[in-house]
Formats: C-alpha cells, sequence, structure tokens
C-alpha cells in the first residue's frame, strides 16, 4: 500500500516507519524542514529505542520517504494518515489548528480519491470536521476514519510492532477494509481489531489516558493518606493488586504524571465535558491531585532542610517524565527543580537522553542555578541529597557506598519508591511517596 503521514513526531514517525517495515510505501511529511533533512541523514529527532534501525532499513530500501512536500506524497499514495500535534490550548481544550491546517494542505494537493485517517488525538466530531474541510475543498471523494494512537513513548516502536488493540472508527465498510488490511501484519497472532463508529473511536483515546491517570491519582492520593496514618502504600499495593479485579499494574504511588498526553488530555476531555454541558468533577479532581503530587518531593526537601535553601546543593537522578524518552514535556522534574531554586538551592542534575530537551524547557532564569552533568555519581558530588526523580533502570542499583562518600549528607528522596527500606540500615535517611 502506498500511504502518506503528515506530521513525523512520536507518533507519526514511529508509525509512519513501522507501516514502512511491514513493506508499505511511506511519505513521512513535516513542515519542520530541519527534521525532514535529518531524517533523511538517518538523524532522529526523538530518542526512541529502535527506531533508528528501522528508519535506516527503510529508507535504504527507497521504502521510506521523508519530504516537506505534501504535494509529491499525495501524487502517489491514497491513505493519508493525520498524526499532527494537538496540543493544550489556554483554556484546557485541544488546539486543533494544526489538525485543520492538515486538512487545508490535503484538499490543496489531493490528487485522487482517498481516505484520510486521523490518528491524532482529537476531541469527539473532529474527524468529520476534518473531512467536511477536504470535502468542500476539492473535487475528489474523501472517506474518513478515526484510528488512534496507543504507543508509549520509551517503548513506543514496540508498542507499534505488537499492538495490544487496534481501534478503529469507521462509517462504512471501506474505510474498514483498507485499514484491516493495511494492519493485519501487526495482528497475525490472533484479531485484535476493535471496530466502532468513528466518535466512540476519538473518545476511547481520551477515555484510556484518563483511567490511567486516574489509577496514578487514585493511588497517590492513597500514598498520602498512608503517609499521615504510618501505612506503607507498597504494602497496600501488594494487597489491592492481588484482586484480579485490581491488578496490580499502573497502581504505582510516585511524584506525578507528566508528559505530553496524560496532562493535556485529562483536560482537554474535561473541557469536552464542560463545553457539552456536563462538569466532570472526577477528572477535574485527578487533574488537581496530579498538580499537587508533582510539589511533594520539593515540600518534603523544605521540611528537612528548611524553607530557605541558600548553600545547598541537590543533585537529580532524572529528568524525563518517564523512562527511555528525552521528553520532558510536563515532567515533575521541571516543578521540583524550579521549586528548589527558587528557594536559593543549587541544582546538578543527570539525565542519561533528557538533558538537551530539559535546558529548553527549564526557562532560562533558571539555568544559571544549575550544573548537567554526565554521570549518575557526578550528579551527587558534594550534594546535601540525592533527589530521584526518574526511574531509569541506572538508578534502580546504585553503589551505596559510594554515594556515602560522595554526597555531604546521606539522605535520599526516593520520588518513584525503587529503594529498599533496608538501605536505612547502612546510615541513609530515605524518604519516599507514601512509605
Ligand atoms: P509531536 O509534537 O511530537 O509531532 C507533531 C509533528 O507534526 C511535528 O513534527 C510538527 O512539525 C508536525 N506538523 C504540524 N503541522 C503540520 C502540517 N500541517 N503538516 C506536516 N507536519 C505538521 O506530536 P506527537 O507527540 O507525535 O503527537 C501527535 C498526536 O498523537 C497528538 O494528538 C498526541 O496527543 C497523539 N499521541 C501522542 C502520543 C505520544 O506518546 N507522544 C501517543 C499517542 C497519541
Amino acid at each position: 500500500m502506498n500511504i502518506t503521514v503528515i506530521g513525523t513526531g512520536y507518533v507519526g514517525l514511529v508509525t509512519g516507519a513501522c507501516f514502512s517495515r511491514m513493506g508499505n510505501k511511506v511519505y513521512c511529511v513535516d513542515i519542520d524542514e530541519a527534521k525532514i533533512n535529518g531524517l533523511k541523514n538517518n538523524i532522529m529527532p526523538i530518542y526512541e529505542p529502535n527506531l533508528v534501525e528501522i528508519v535506516e532499513r527503510c529508507q535504504k530500501r527507497g521504502d521510506l520517504i521523508f519530504t516537506t512536500s505534501i504535494k509529491d506524497a499525495l501524487d502517489d499514495s491514497n491513505i493519508i494518515f493525520i498524526a499532527v500535534g494537538t496540543p493544550m490550548a489556554e483554556d484546557g481544550s485541544a488546539n486543533l489548528d494544526y489538525i485543520f491546517s492538515a486538512a487545508q494542505d490535503i484538499a490543496d494537493n489531493i490528487s485522487q480519491d482517498s481516505l484520510v485517517v486521523v490518528k491524532s488525538t482529537v476531541p469527539v466530531g473532529t474527524t468529520f470536521k476534518v473531512q467536511e474541510k477536504i470535502q468542500n475543498n476539492c473535487n475528489f471523494n474523501v472517506n474518513v476514519a478515526s484510528n488512534p494512537e496507543f504507543l508509549k513513548e520509551g517503548s513506543a516502536v514496540n508498542d507499534c510492532l505488537r499492538p495490544d488493540r487496534i481501534v478503529i472508527g469507521a462509517e462504512n465498510d471501506e474505510a474498514f477494509d483498507i485499514l484491516k488490511e493495511l494492519y493485519s501484519p501487526f495482528v497475525q497472532n490472533h484479531d485484535r481489531f476493535v471496530l466502532m463508529d468513528v466518535k466512540s473511536s476519538e473518545m476511547t483515546k481520551y477515555v484510556a489516558n484518563a483511567m490511567l491517570a486516574t489509577k496514578i491519582s487514585f493511588m497517590n492520593e492513597i500514598a498520602n493518606i498512608c503517609e499521615v496514618t504510618g501505612a506503607n502504600v507498597k504494602n497496600v499495593r501488594l494487597g489491592i493488586g492481588s484482586d484480579k479485579r485490581i491488578g496490580y499494574d499502573f497502581i504505582y504511588a510516585g511524584c506525578g504524571y507528566g508528559g505530553s498526553c496524560f496532562p493535556k488530555d485529562v483536560k482537554a476531555l474535561i473541557n469536552t465535558a464542560h463545553v457539552n454541558g456536563y462538569e466532570a468533577r472526577i477528572l477535574s479532581q485527578v487533574e488537581e491531585v496530579n498538580l499537587n503530587q508533582k510539589k511533594v518531593l520539593a515540600n518534603k526537601v523544605v521540611d528537612r532542610f528548611g524553607s530557605d535553601l541558600n548553600g545547598r546543593t541537590f543533585g537529580i537522578w532524572g529528568l524525563a517524565f518517564k523512562p527511555y524518552t528525552n521528553d520532558v514535556r510536563e515532567a515533575t522534574s521541571l516543578t521540583v527543580i524550579r521549586a528548589l531554586i527558587e528557594k536559593g538551592a543549587k541544582i546538578k542534575a543527570y539525565d542519561s537522553q533528557a538533558i538537551d530537551e530539559f535546558k529548553k524547557a527549564v526557562g532560562n532564569e533558571y539555568l544559571n542555578s544549575i550544573e548537567f552533568v554526565n554521570s549518575r555519581y557526578d550528579a551527587i558530588e558534594d550534594c546535601d541529597a540525592l533527589i530521584l526523580i526518574t526511574e531509569w533502570k541506572e538508578f534502580r542499583n546504585p553503589d551505596f557506598d559510594l554515594l556515602s562518600e560522595k554526597l555531604k549528607e546521606k539522605v535520599i528522596f526516593d520520588g518513584r519508591n525503587i529503594y529498599d527500606k533496608k538501605i536505612t540500615e547502612k546510615g541513609f535517611e530515605l524518604y519516599q511517596i507514601g512509605c
């Protein structure tokens, strides 16, 4: 099949590369010329395990074409995926400017009857608006479908090649048939298609993220109750997870969720409900609990060291919003580091992938107070405490004797509950979330 993917970010690049990997000819189109030029030379704009190998192989074979020319792409393909960003607008709604601009680009360049598939996360009804915009501005027949993406940053290639499910929303058999044929090599083991109407498909993506965010905020709230009562949330998790109706997954307490999806999608769903006359009370609290949870680590530091942190230096392990990505959008590290610097502290920070992105995101006024280093142990040299924010595997089992030597005080704030209380027997003060 010949396919165009518009938008070469996390979703567009990974899905485009994976479609190509399955033998399709794929045009990946982006308006960002620097990104496209880099990709033509196999330079990835994001860190994602196994991505570069697939891109290299498919480009060499001639089946993966990076271009800024949507015309060239649409001249040679009639299945068009829209995978542009849908960032948060000021009022919390999804900003659909990129979506409608891509729709206009399609209308201006389409050269045959086509299926337009909205892969971006969009509010209910958007896919039909995209169809209307294209159909009203071109002379070809435009069929549409919704096909939300469920890949996770950090394991995006694997998620894409081996999806749990493929949700397709369409209003006719032709669209279902084309997409089932395209995806069948991804689900050869057993049928994982979930077919539905377009609006339910759009909604499904928001609900999946809202449910996951709810699990996290729920468990963080429980952690905070554990903390004030003397219970241990790690034990509580094991106790409740053994109930099959609850399960062990995604009920870890920690220092809050971030990333480009959960915060924006929860807010967008609250907004969708609101503009349709319904107030989403649970979701509003999920968001509220998370904003508070991101402050918990800095509050613990203040409880231990006082509110004047002048003369103190803290070593930070992990800046990315989660392991195996360089993405720092809405990351807890931003909240913690800004709060500590505003109280006078200096920071030494280490993350194997996310330093460059963090420098761009944190704000120039903070940069003078942060020293970025190249190894986990350099980050704690002469520091008053270690603060762990992202649970990269290299932080799980460090040399605690070396930590004792390098830290000025043997204090650890563990924002992801990865350390065993036993380290207190080595003289460490350990502060965790809910235990
Ligand atoms: P991103 O910001 O990483 O990439 C979007 C890309 O689209 C950018 O490269 C931008 O230059 C390009 N673009 C914008 N307008 C364009 C146009 N008119 N023509 C061509 N290119 C254009 O975004 P992302 O993280 O890949 O997310 C894309 C969508 O997928 C969003 O709706 C997001 O919510 C959703 N999603 C993201 C993830 C994730 O983990 N990042 C997972 C599932 C779904």
